[in-house]
């Protein structure tokens, strides 16, 4: 059960170590955060500094926030992973498979907010993402649930998806597919929440409906 401490306490979290973000503003539709960001590296030297505006949804801490950049220092375009000012810091598969839920905001800003930002002076500097980058939209939702799953090819991927989602099944008595050396009955069929690597089954399953259009159009899985 989310109360709404638990919120303000993620807020006061957040707003003790970043000491220029303005104390959050309730919306219609959750909250806004706005504020500068100093990119400092582990040396304590300040690479940059950049307006942000961080939109948490009204299902925060279960929703993701969303980062705008507002000091416009960053192209609006694909190449530069900002789109009119929504600033993709990873798929939100990744996001919720390293945070878990409920979401702590504070970890969520030092991490996805903090490598967004110093890839972004990297990148300026260098031509190129620090530790490469992404693909797009359901290209990207790909390399990333391959990445969460260890899978190498698209057609393990479409099944591993299959089966966490409960769409397709194996034999009671088969080893289960999550490498666990239990049976599938004994595993998933027992435990299947634990089987989603922390991300939201709504959200893995509107994926996974998504990968398999994509790929039924753009490719023949292999
Ligand atoms: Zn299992």
């Amino acid at each position: 059960m989310v109360t709404k401490e638990l919120v303000y306490r993620e807020f006061d979290e957040l707003c003790t170590k970043y000491k220029k973000l303005a104390p959050p503003e309730r919306l219609n539709d959750g909250w806004k955060i706005e504020g500068e960001f100093d990119v400092i590296d582990a040396d304590g030297h300040r690479w940059d500094t950049y307006g942000i505006r961080i939109l948490i949804p009204p299902g925060f801490p279960y929703d993701l926030p969303i980062l705008m950049e507002t000091s416009k220092k960053i192209e609006p375009s694909a190449d530069w992973h900002n789109g009119n000012g929504i600033c993709c810091l990873a798929t939100n598969a990744i996001i919720y498979n390293v945070l878990g839920t409920p979401i702590s905001l504070l970890k969520w800003m030092d991490r996805f907010v903090h490598d967004f930002l110093a890839n972004h002076i990297i990148k300026l500097k260098d031509k190129s993402y620090a530790k490469g980058e992404y693909p797009h939209y359901e290209e990207g939702m790909i390399v990333g649930y391959k990445e969460i799953f260890g899978l190498t090819t698209d057609a393990e991927l479409l099944k591993r998806l299959n089966l966490i989602c409960g769409v397709s099944s194996l034999a009671r008595n088969a080893p289960c597919f999550c490498g666990s050396n239990k049976k599938y009955k004994r595993c998933y069929l027992s435990y299947p929440n634990e089987h989603h690597h922390k991300i939201p089954i709504s959200l893995l399953n509107s994926e996974r409906i998504q990968i398999t259009n994509w790929l039924n159009i753009n490719r023949v899985a292999k």
